[in-house]
């Protein structure tokens, strides 16, 4: 089978597409044969090796396609169903081993990019709104790169949810298109002082909760842009790493509460997936979530997603489609 192939850490240029052997599926696993795969940021981060993997580094972490072959204790899946999944490593190949208990079958109508590209981020965005800080009508909430795959997602769920969503974008085009998915108001924090703005829209309250996955450049004016008891949701770090913080500045900020939360934790058991997944695909099937891909790749030119990633050129979710 072809696979993007990372010998070791690096640039882009370290993934070239090779010829491997198909995988063996073990007990409580099955065999997909993949027709898309979805780009993540945590893509990049294995592919520098901020986050650690074995050599060569096995990259992407969604993907959609056929079941070819179960385990024998497998019960979740059979072999011909169409599926898609996230949080299980090695969806940049035509073929992937993955945990049954991660697969969740997709509508017969939802094509397999659509399937790949909402998981991982889809997943998220339901999490964010709906659990770490579960959104209620009435609420305010600041979400960063609003115009981004998570962002973009987490602004409409909070939108379905009746909050007020303000959202950061770096350019004017990004601003239509955050506005496109529902954001009140859109602050283009290359240009203006986000804390600013969130104080003056909020007539100096604050915002009940930010989803910031930007980290370094934006998490203190994040932090302050919150109201006393608001809370911090730290999921990402698209900009670089936040520094280390000194617990007390949350005293000092009025009593904040701060998070750094991930995906997993979120999914901790089979309904809980199910339930999140279920939400987004149904959401997608009836219309009232568009996840929107912004590229798409051939298997091949992975590495040009990730260069197009890195660069802040996209607005949306890139996919690669497998031959
Ligand atoms: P996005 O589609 O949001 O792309 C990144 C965006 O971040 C850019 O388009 C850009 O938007 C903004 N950005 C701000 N500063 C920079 C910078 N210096 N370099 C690059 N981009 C920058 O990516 P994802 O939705 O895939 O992921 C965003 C972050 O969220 C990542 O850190 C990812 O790991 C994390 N994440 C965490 C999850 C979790 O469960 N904890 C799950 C999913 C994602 P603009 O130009 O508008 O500023």
């Amino acid at each position: 089978m072809k696979i993007i192939h990372v010998p070791e850490p690096g640039g882009p240029e370290k993934m070239q597409l090779a010829d491997a052997p198909v995988p063996q599926q073990g007990p409580k696993q099955a065999l997909v044969r993949l027709h898309a795969s979805g780009v993540n940021f945590i893509d990049v981060y294995f592919r520098i090796a901020l986050y650690k993997a074995d050599l060569p580094i096995t990259l992407g972490s969604e993907g959609a396609g056929v079941v070819e072959a179960v385990g024998a204790e497998v019960t979740e899946v059979a072999p011909g169903d169409r599926v898609a999944y996230a949080m299980s490593r090695g969806s940049y190949a035509q073929y992937a081993v993955v945990p049954a208990a991660l697969l969740v079958k997709i509508p017969d109508h939802l094509d397999f990019p659509l399937a790949a590209a909402a998981m991982l981020q889809g997943m998220t965005a339901h999490y964010l709104t709906h659990s770490t800080y579960a959104l209620k009508k009435g609420d305010t909430c600041l979400v960063h790169a609003a115009a981004g795959g998570a962002g973009g997602l987490i602004v409409q769920m909070a939108k379905m949810l009746g909050a007020r969503v303000f959202g950061t974008v770096s350019t004017e085009q990004k601003a239509q298109i955050a506005r496109g998915h529902g954001a009140d108001e859109t602050i283009l924090y290359t240009q203006q002082d986000f804390e600013a703005e969130v104080k003056r829209l909020t007539g100096g309250r604050g915002v009940d909760v930010v989803y910031d996955s930007v980290g370094k450049t934006t998490f203190e004016k994040s932090l302050n842009s919150l109201r006393p008891r608001g809370l911090m949701a730290l999921f990402g770090q698209s900009s670089g790493a936040v520094p280390p913080f000194d617990p007390n500045t949350l005293n000092g900020k009025g009593s904040l509460f701060l998070t750094r939360p991930s995906l997993g934790h979120y999914v901790a058991t089979r309904e809980e997936l199910l339930w999140r997944a279920g939400d987004v695909l149904s959401w997608m099937d009836s219309g009232r979530l568009k996840v929107r891909i912004d590229r798409t790749y051939p298997l091949a030119d992975a590495a040009d997603a990730h260069r197009d990633l890195e660069a802040r050129r996209t607005t949306g979710k890139l996919v690669l489609t497998i031959p």
